[in-house]
């Protein structure tokens, strides 16, 4: 269900997965990046963790919003913005719209992200774990394999975008580490009972 309570501990539970994965998300970076997605995600679960602190929130275009500017502000890199984005567009989605349903939300994520980004899917980026995702709560069937199975399916794509990209066909086989950010995003949506 979508409230302020389930999308706040959603938020927090999101928050510790990434503090928790940080070394991993970065070594999946340095594969293929630069080898810091994880200290940056770790860096905005942090100061995330101290604007949900620190706020009451009665709307949940409020809290959206304060995610989205703590993570454009905190993440820094690709991801920064483009995680940003997401929750930014979710807040808009959700302003002065009580009956919006998850599936609206999550395409409004999406969008944003694809309107910062321009990353179709299959260019192995978060988009292929967002697109999947997206489509499952339109259809009412998404399950922590849906999420999991979208993270692998990246390792057999090539960059088209992002940094990885300068390693062409040398990006093949490895999981793109914003996909697999983004899985622990669904996965803790899951956990908080917000689907
Ligand atoms: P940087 O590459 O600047 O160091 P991060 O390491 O934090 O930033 O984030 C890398 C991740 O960002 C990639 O694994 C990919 O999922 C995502 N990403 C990069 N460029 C794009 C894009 N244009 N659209 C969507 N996601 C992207
Ligand atoms: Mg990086
Ligand atoms: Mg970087």
């Amino acid at each position: 269900m979508l409230s302020v309570e389930t999308v706040t501990k959603w938020m927090e539970l999101f928050g510790e997965q990434l503090t928790e994965n940080k070394t991993y998300l970065s070594e999946l970076d340095t594969a293929i990046g630069d080898g810091d997605h994880g200290n940056n995600l770790a860096r905005g679960a942090a100061a995330l963790k101290e604007k949900l602190g620190a706020n009451e929130y009665e709307a949940l275009t409020d809290l959206l919003k304060d995610v989205g500017m703590v993570f454009v502000s905190k993440i820094g890199g690709a991801s920064g913005p483009l995680y940003g984005s997401a929750f930014i567009s979710m807040a808009k989605a959700s302003k002065d719209n009580d009956s919006l349903e998850l599936a609206d939300l999550l395409a409004a994520g999406l969008d944003g992200i694809q309107k910062r980004g321009k990353a179709e899917a299959g260019e192995k980026t978060m988009v292929d774990e967002w697109v999947p995702v997206v489509e499952a709560v339109k259809n009412n069937s998404l399950t922590t394999e849906t999420i999991e199975e979208a993270v692998e399916k990246t390792k057999d794509m090539k960059a088209t975008k992002g940094r990885a990209s300068y390693l062409g066909d040398r990006s093949i086989g490895h999981l793109d580490p914003g996909a697999m950010s983004s899985s622990l995003l669904f996965k803790t949506m899951l956990e908080a009972g917000v689907y």
